[in-house]
């Protein structure tokens, strides 16, 4: 498939705001419109090209991953672009879930192979670079966990200081993973970190990574980095899948995918887009009850914790649900149970995930039973973030472990059924 798009320029990007579309020079706006906030409203901005894609002209790209997508991306300065390797993960062909459940062309998206272990380096490869190009050399994140490791590691490469704020009860490991890059980790009450969030990032020196004040206002950068999941399936499989899945929070992720399959299809590598797929934990399902109401403005849930722990949000981002909407998709939500099932299939398949990371395949048995659901095309799962960094609170029911002092206590053990 020959998957062509003419490059892009710096100046071939703005911000834009959703609300009273005004439109901004790409810079350091992380509090959202000003020209709404005149108004006292919160107006969220966004990355948009100013010209369409050339689908003619541009063949010559190279690398691997973010890197091999610069030209496509909104990036102040490709010479200076550090990516640590995020991107480029593999598309593997499930071998026992997709013939469980008459799926025959059911794939697994490996974001566990980005640098950090998760996807969230897609989404801080785009703005920690952003940061840098505009002067910052201090970021900030409030994070339980991927993000926060994500941004400790980014600002490392790029010779920058970082601060993680993290509730209490973070896994003692998040917080060793996070200082051995030399971030600063400050731990606090859960209801204080956006706080604490919001004041660093009132300081002119610090860069918020992430999500800051109430919904919806984030950084515009990191969401743009998910374009890239679209362009690297897209090439994988050599189509559009017919569905896609994603574990969600807010939903930036499938987002950002979306944008990028607009983009394939502006370029004519696609003729359509596949249905996005939202999955989350049963009572943490903001999506899944909003696409239900026809709510344009997503539900705020009460707060629920999730096994499935980096999706136990109580509201989604209004964003995702235009996304699934105009695909053609679904919001879904498994049980507390579905969940760990699902994480185990994935373990019998050779894949560690986190809990989180299992939702998608927790939810395949019901997005094949929903309407138009179309199992002779390709569906991908993405599986967010590998297990490792979670393994002290997955439940094993039965460990196999057994201990031997003698050669004949070993062998009675590995002759054991
Ligand atoms: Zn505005």
């Amino acid at each position: 498939m020959q998957f062509e798009m003419m490059s892009t320029s710096q100046m071939d990007w703005r911000l834009r705001c959703q609300t009273c579309h005004t439109a901004y020079d790409v810079g350091p706006m992380v509090r959202g419109c000003p020209n709404c906030a005149t108004s006292g409203k919160i107006g969220l901005l966004e990355l948009v090209r100013t010209s369409p894609l050339n689908p003619d002209g541009f063949t010559k790209r190279v690398g691997r991953g973010l890197d091999r997508w610069l030209d496509f991306l909104p990036i102040q300065d490709k010479g200076a672009f550090l990516s640590l390797g995020a991107g480029g993960t593999a598309l593997i062909p499930s071998r026992i879930i997709g013939k469980r459940l008459g799926i025959p062309q059911l794939y697994f998206k490996l974001e566990q192979q980005n640098p950090t272990a998760s996807f969230k380096d897609r989404f801080v490869a785009m703005s920690a670079n952003a940061a840098r190009s505009f002067g910052f050399r201090k970021i900030v994140v409030s994070s339980t966990g991927n993000l926060a490791i994500s941004v400790a590691a980014y600002a490392a490469a790029l010779e920058m200081e970082s601060m993680v704020i993290v509730p209490h009860g973070t896994p003692p490991g998040i917080l060793a993973e996070a200082s051995f890059y030399n971030a600063r980790i400050a731990v606090t009450e859960r209801d204080l970190r956006f706080a604490a969030l919001e004041m660093t990032a009132q300081r002119p020196d610090w860069f918020p990574i992430g999500l800051f004040l109430a919904k919806p206002i984030q950084n515009a950068f990191g969401v743009e980095g998910y374009r890239t999941f679209a362009y690297e399936v897209v090439e994988q499989l050599g189509e559009a899948p017919g569905a896609m899945l994603f574990p969600c929070a807010r939903g930036n992720g499938l987002y950002g995918a979306y944008k990028g399959f607009l983009d394939c299809k502006e370029a004519g590598a696609i003729a359509a887009l596949p249905r996005l797929v939202a999955t989350q934990p049963e009572k943490a399902n903001s999506i899944e009850v909003s696409i239900a109401r026809g709510y344009n403005c997503a539900v705020e849930l009460p707060p629920f914790q999730s096994v499935a722990k980096s999706t136990s949000e109580t509201v989604s981002s209004d964003n995702a649900l235009d996304a699934i909407r105009a695909s053609g998709g679904v919001g879904l939500s498994a049980s507390e149970g579905e969940i760990q099932n699902a994480a185990s299939s994935l373990a019998e398949e050779g894949l560690n995930v986190e809990t989180s990371s299992a939702l998608p395949v927790a939810c395949l048995p019901k997005l094949s039973r929903a309407d138009g659901f179309d199992r002779d095309r390709p569906v991908v799962c993405i599986l967010t973030a590998g297990g490792q960094r979670w393994m002290d609170q997955t439940k094993h029911t039965s460990p196999r472990v057994f201990e031997a002092s003698t050669i004949a206590e070993f062998e009675r053990a590995l002759d054991a059924k």
